[in-house]
């Protein structure tokens, strides 16, 4: 048994030691992914449920590794975030979403993902504000999600920089909603302009009695705090009527279009010209 015990140990020794090598390979190549032209975006519709008229897109990031291959973003941003990469990366996925939007002949919204690092970072409403100027983008079509851990190590901070983001125009989100530490005393301390349901709720709805009681309870909650309300995840016709009968106004999911690269949306983004 002790022979068991020691191999074992050895065992997981050996997998821990391959577990911090493949972390720290993973980060050295995210250093050059940007320079290489690694990272792109993708773009997945916001839509207004009642119509399924688009009402603008989240820009979601991909990482296509020479080796790898494509490395889903669970794999790396959680690196990014622990490196500081975040920053670098964070920033050029800003500046190339809102590029992209200012130049749609369409007004549609466009939801940029911030993590806590860059929420707290020195200066980065004002790197922001810098941004929507140097690209055109009106700031008034710039949502940012964010994350109630963005708000938990430094609320005061976190505070003064979405008031700021607020003052230029920008919509601010709040992602991933009822998941992790959630406090509902964040949507009363916080300038937030909208609530996200987390997939993980929308997904059970007709499977969890749990799931569907959340999911209508956020829905009154944003309704008694004045907050449009967006569900993340819908992927069927009976979610989606459920979603309606409950007073969702705002969905996202596969139903209405996986997260794709901007080219396959020429149609949506762009009025027809006709010369
Ligand atoms: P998130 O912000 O909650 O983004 C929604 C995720 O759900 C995306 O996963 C999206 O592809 C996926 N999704 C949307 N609709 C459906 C659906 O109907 N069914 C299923 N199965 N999935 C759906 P993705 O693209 O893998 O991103 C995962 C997470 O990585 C994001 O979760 C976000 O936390 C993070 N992330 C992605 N891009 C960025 C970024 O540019 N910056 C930061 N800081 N984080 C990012
Ligand atoms: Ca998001
Ligand atoms: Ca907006
Ligand atoms: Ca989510």
């Amino acid at each position: 048994a002790k022979q068991e015990g020691k191999g074992t140990y050895r065992f997981f020794e050996a997998a821990m030691g391959a577990q911090i090598r493949e972390r720290r390979s993973i980060e050295h190549d995210l250093h050059n992914a940007i320079e290489n032209g690694e990272l792109s975006l993708v773009y997945q519709p916001q839509a207004q449920l009642e119509t399924g008229e688009v009402l603008g897109f989240e820009v979601l990031l991909r990482w296509n590794h020479p080796v790898r291959g494509l490395v889903p973003p669970s794999a790396f941003i959680p690196i990014a975030e622990e490196s500081g990469l975040i920053l670098t990366i964070g920033e050029w996925v800003m500046r190339h979403a809102c590029q992209e939007a200012a130049t749609w002949t369409r007004p549609l919204s466009i939801a940029v993902n911030v993590s806590a690092l860059q929420l707290g970072s020195d200066g980065f409403p004002h790197l922001v504000q810098g941004i929507v100027e140097e690209t055109g983008l009106s700031a008034e079509r710039l949502e940012i999600e964010i994350t109630e851990t963005a708000l938990v190590r430094d609320p005061h901070r976190a505070l003064l920089a979405l008031q700021r983001l607020k003052e230029l125009g920008v919509t601010i989100a709040m992602d991933d909603f009822g998941t992790g530490y959630s406090s509902l005393s964040n949507l009363q301390a916080f300038p937030f302009d909208k609530i996200k349901i987390d997939r993980s709720f929308v997904q059970a709805v007709h499977t969890k009695p749990q799931a569907a009681a959340i999911v209508r309870a956020v829905l009154g909650l944003g309704r008694g705090l004045g907050l449009p309300v967006i569900a993340e995840g819908v992927e069927t016709p009976e979610e989606l009527s459920f979603l309606g009968q409950e007073g969702c106004t705002e969905v996202q999911g596969y139903l209405f279009g996986r997260p794709v690269p901007i080219n396959e949306l020429t149609s949506l983004i762009c009025d027809n010209v006709i010369v």
